[in-house]
């Protein structure tokens, strides 16, 4: 795989679309907030992934807590360095008991036949070793926010 300039707003824009389906039936209302022009020198498709993996978790949140007016909000914007996405939803956020575990392989709280629980552990290895930045979690008042936090990398215009 090999890293390139893009926008940012390409990799959320992709995941987006792969999930209008799901984002339509479960009527999200879907906000996205990006820096303008914001660009990185990373690998698109990783990075396309994470969000993909991290908004279906958001979508599946929603649905299994029956949120009524369900919100998932995405801002992107970069500090020094650095490029942070968040992705927050409004499903209630993740047990206290559990938010050390979510990262962990095969750990789900889903169905067998609706979860793996390797999104998220792949997600984690796919950001911090072959991206060479963050992902957290926080819980938020009303939903979960997950942080990635990716070096912008070394370009020429
Ligand atoms: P899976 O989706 O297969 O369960 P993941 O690794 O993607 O596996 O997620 C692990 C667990 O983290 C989920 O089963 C769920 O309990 C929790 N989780 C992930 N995202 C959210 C979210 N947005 N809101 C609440 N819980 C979440
Ligand atoms: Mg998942």
């Amino acid at each position: 795989k090999k890293k390139s300039i893009f926008k940012v707003e390409e990799s959320i824009i992709k995941a987006r679309n792969i999930l209008k389906g799901r984002i339509k039936e479960s009527h999200i209302n879907l906000i996205i907030n990006i820096e303008e022009e914001l660009k990185i020198y990373s690998y698109l498709e990783e990075l396309q992934q994470v969000i993909l993996i991290i908004l279906n978790n958001a979508i599946d949140a929603i649905i299994l807590n029956k949120v009524l007016n369900p919100k998932i909000l995405i801002n992107a914007y970069s500090k020094d360095s650095e490029i942070m996405i968040f992705i927050e939803d409004n499903a209630l956020g993740i047990e206290p008991e559990i938010i050390d575990k979510i990262f962990e392989p095969y750990f789900t709280t889903k169905q067998k036949s609706r979860g793996t629980g390797l999104g998220l552990y792949m997600s984690k290895m796919i950001i911090e070793d072959g991206l060479n930045g963050s992902l957290d979690v926080e819980n938020k008042k009303n939903g979960a926010c997950f942080k990635i936090k990716i070096p912008k990398g070394e370009y020429d215009e």
